[in-house]
C-alpha cells in the first residue's frame, strides 16, 4: 500500500523515494510506503493555501467553529482505528491513546468555543469625536486577522495532540489561517488518517481547496522548503531544540522573515528544600518517581534535574526515592531512534566528570526501551558543565545536591530558560521568597509543591517560557490563548 500526499483535496504521488513506519515494541516494519512529496507538491500545498486565505480568513467564526466540530467528530468516529494506529506505530499503551484522544477533540471543541463568542474578532472599537478639540477623533475598530498560511511540524512523542489537528493546527484553523502539516515520519499512518478526515471534512463544508495540506516527509529538505516558501507566514513546531533553533535561522534567513513560534525541550527544575521533606518526603519520592518515569520520560515537561540541599532530609528522602525508583519498569519509546539517542545522552551524562548513577529502573525483554535513570552530582559540577544542563529526553533525572540554598540560588540564577519549575518547599511566604521570583524569571509555569508533568488545557495555561524552551515566551503553545500566535491586529478606521 502507498500513502499518497494531501494536497489540498487531490491525493498526490509524485516522488520516488519512500519510507516506512516501525512498531517500537516489535521492531517490525509496518508494510504502508510513504511517498516522501516532491517540491513540485510542497509548492502545490503552498500557492493552494495561499489562494485559500483571503476566502477562509474571511469565513465567519460561527462557520469555522462549525468546521472544529465536525473534525472532532469524525474524528470519534473514526476513534478504534486511529487508536490502534497510534498505538502501533508509538507503542504508548491505550490508556495514554485515550488520553491524548480526548485531549484532542477537547482543544478543537475549546477553540470553537472561544472563537463563538459574541464578538471574538474584534479586539477594540472606539467611537468617533468629531468635535475633539484640538483634533477630530476617528471611528477605529480593531479586529482579529489570521496571519496567513501556517506550517505545521508535529513532535513524534504526542502523535495526536501536538501533531496533525493538534493544538497548533487547530489554533491556526481557528484564526483562519490554511494549514500544511509536515507529517512527522514516526507516526505518518496516524497522521495521514487524521489528515483524511480534515480534508474530507473540508471538502464537505465547501471550505476552499488548500485550507488544509498534509506533506510525507523524513528528513529535511520538505521542512525548509515550506519554511522558506514566500507564501508561508508562520510556523508551528513542536520538537527538539536543535530542530527548533534550525526552523527559526531558516525564517531569518527570508527575504521577509516570519514568526516560528517553536516550543522546545525544557530540563524543567525541580527544587525540594528540606522544610518540605520534613512532612511528606515519601509522597515527594513517589510523585517524582512517576513524574520522571510516566511514558518513558517522553514528556517536554518531564523533571529533568532535582535539586536538593546536603541535609539529614535530603539523606532519609534519597533512600526512598531510590529503593521507589529501582522498581520502575522499563516501557518501549516511542521510535527506535529516540531509544537510541535516549541510552546514548544517559550514557554520555555518566561519562561526565563527577556524575554516578544513583539508581536504576528494571529491564524487560521489549524492545526500544528507555530504561529508567537517575543520576547524581553536585552543585559545582553542575554549574560548571553546561552538558549537564541541556535536555535527556526519556526516564531519566539527574539529582544536583548543592551545598546550600545559597548555592542554589546562584546555580539557579545561571540556568537557561525552561517551560516549568517546580519549588517543593512549606513557608507561606513562598511567594515572596527570592527562590519564587528566580523561577519566575526562569520558566513560563512555576508549581508549588507539585510535579510538572501533566499540562491542564485551560485558558489559565501558560505552556512557554524563555528561550530556548520557546523561541518567543510571550505565547503559550497550550491552551485557547495559543491562538494569539497566529492573529494579527487590523484597524479600521472611519
Ligand atoms: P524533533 O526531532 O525536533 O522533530 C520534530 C519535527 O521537526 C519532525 O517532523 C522533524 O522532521 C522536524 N525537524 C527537526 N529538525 C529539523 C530541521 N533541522 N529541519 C527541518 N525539519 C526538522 O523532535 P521530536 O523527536 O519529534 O520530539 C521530541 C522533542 O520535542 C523533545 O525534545 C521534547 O522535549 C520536545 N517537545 C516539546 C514540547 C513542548 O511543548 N515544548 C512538547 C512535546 C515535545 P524529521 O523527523 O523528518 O527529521
Amino acid at each position: 500500500m502507498k500513502i499518497p500526499n494531501l494536497i489540498g483535496y487531490q491525493t498526490s504521488s509524485e516522488g520516488t523515494s519512500t519510507y516506512q513506519t516501525v512498531n517500537p515494541i516489535t521492531d517490525q516494519f509496518h508494510p504502508a510506503l510513504f511517498i516522501e512529496a516532491t517540491n513540485a507538491e510542497v509548492d502545490r500545498s503552498a500557492i493552494l493555501a495561499k489562494t485559500a486565505y483571503r476566502t477562509f480568513s474571511r469565513t465567519s467564526t460561527l462557520e469555522r467553529a462549525y468546521f472544529l466540530r465536525t473534525i472532532a467528530i469524525e474524528l470519534e468516529l473514526h476513534k478504534t482505528d486511529l487508536l490502534a494506529t497510534y498505538s502501533s506505530e508509538s507503542g504508548l499503551n491505550e490508556q495514554r491513546a485515550e488520553v491524548e484522544f480526548s485531549r484532542t477533540t477537547f482543544q478543537l471543541q475549546a477553540f470553537a468555543d472561544v472563537i463563538s463568542l459574541e464578538n471574538w474578532e474584534i479586539k477594540h472599537h472606539v467611537d468617533a469625536e468629531p468635535e475633539r478639540i484640538p483634533t477630530p477623533k476617528p471611528q477605529l475598530t480593531k479586529f482579529k486577522l489570521g496571519i496567513g498560511p501556517v506550517v505545521v511540524f508535529g513532535a513524534s512523542n504526542f502523535p495526536f495532540a501536538y501533531s496533525t489537528i493538534g493544538g497548533d493546527t487547530a489554533a491556526a484553523l481557528a484564526a483562519g489561517c490554511p494549514v500544511i502539516v509536515k507529517s512527522h515520519p514516526f507516526h505518518a499512518h496516524t497522521s495521514y488518517k487524521v489528515a483524511q478526515l480534515v480534508v474530507k471534512v473540508a471538502r464537505e463544508l465547501g471550505l476552499p481547496e488548500g485550507v488544509f495540506s498534509h506533506v510525507n516527509a523524513t528528513g529535511y529538505e520538505v521542512g525548509k522548503q515550506l519554511v522558506q516558501h514566500s507564501f508561508i507566514q508562520g510556523v508551528g513546531f513542536t520538537g527538539s531544540i536543535q530542530g527548533g533553533l534550525a526552523l527559526q535561522q531558516l525564517a531569518q534567513q527570508r527575504e521577509v522573515p516570519i514568526p516560528i513560534f517553536a516550543e522546545m525541550g525544557s530540563l524543567n527544575p525541580v527544587v525540594i528544600l528540606p522544610s518540605a521533606l520534613k512532612e511528606q518526603s515519601d509522597s515527594i519520592a513517589y510523585k517524582l518517581a512517576l513524574s520522571i518515569t510516566q511514558g518513558s520520560g517522553q514528556f517536554c515537561t518531564k523533571p529533568g534535574a532535582i535539586f536538593l540541599l546536603a541535609s539529614a532530609e535530603t539523606n532519609y528522602f534519597l533512600e526512598t526515592f531510590r529503593s521507589l525508583f529501582e522498581q520502575q519498569a522499563s516501557y518501549s519509546m516511542v521510535h527506535p531512534t529516540i531509544a537510541r539517542t535516549y541510552t546514548k545522552r544517559a550514557k554520555h551524562l555518566l561519562n561526565q566528570a563527577d556524575v554516578k548513577l544513583f539508581a536504576q529502573g528494571n529491564e524487560n525483554e521489549a524492545c526500544n526501551l528507555g530504561v529508567p535513570q537517575l543520576s547524581i552530582t553536585n552543585g559545582k559540577t553542575f554549574n560548571t558543565n553546561k552538558i549537564l544542563q541541556e535536555e535527556v529526553f526519556g526516564p531519566h533525572a539527574l539529582l544536583v545536591i548543592c551545598e546550600d540554598q545559597n548555592e542554589l540560588e546562584q546555580i539557579l540564577e545561571t540556568i537557561p530558560g525552561q517551560l516549568t519549575f517546580s519549588i517543593f518547599q512549606k513557608d507561606e511566604n513562598i511567594q515572596t521568597s527570592n527562590l519564587f521570583y528566580i523561577a519566575q524569571e526562569k520558566a513560563g509555569r512555576v508549581i508549588l509543591n507539585g510535579v510538572p508533568t501533566g499540562v491542564e488545557v485551560s485558558p489559565a495555561m501558560q505552556h512557554g517560557g524563555p528561550f530556548p524552551s520557546s523561541s518567543d515566551s510571550r505565547f503559550t503553545a497550550v491552551g485557547t490563548d495559543s491562538i494569539e500566535r497566529f492573529l494579527r491586529g487590523i484597524s479600521i478606521q472611519k
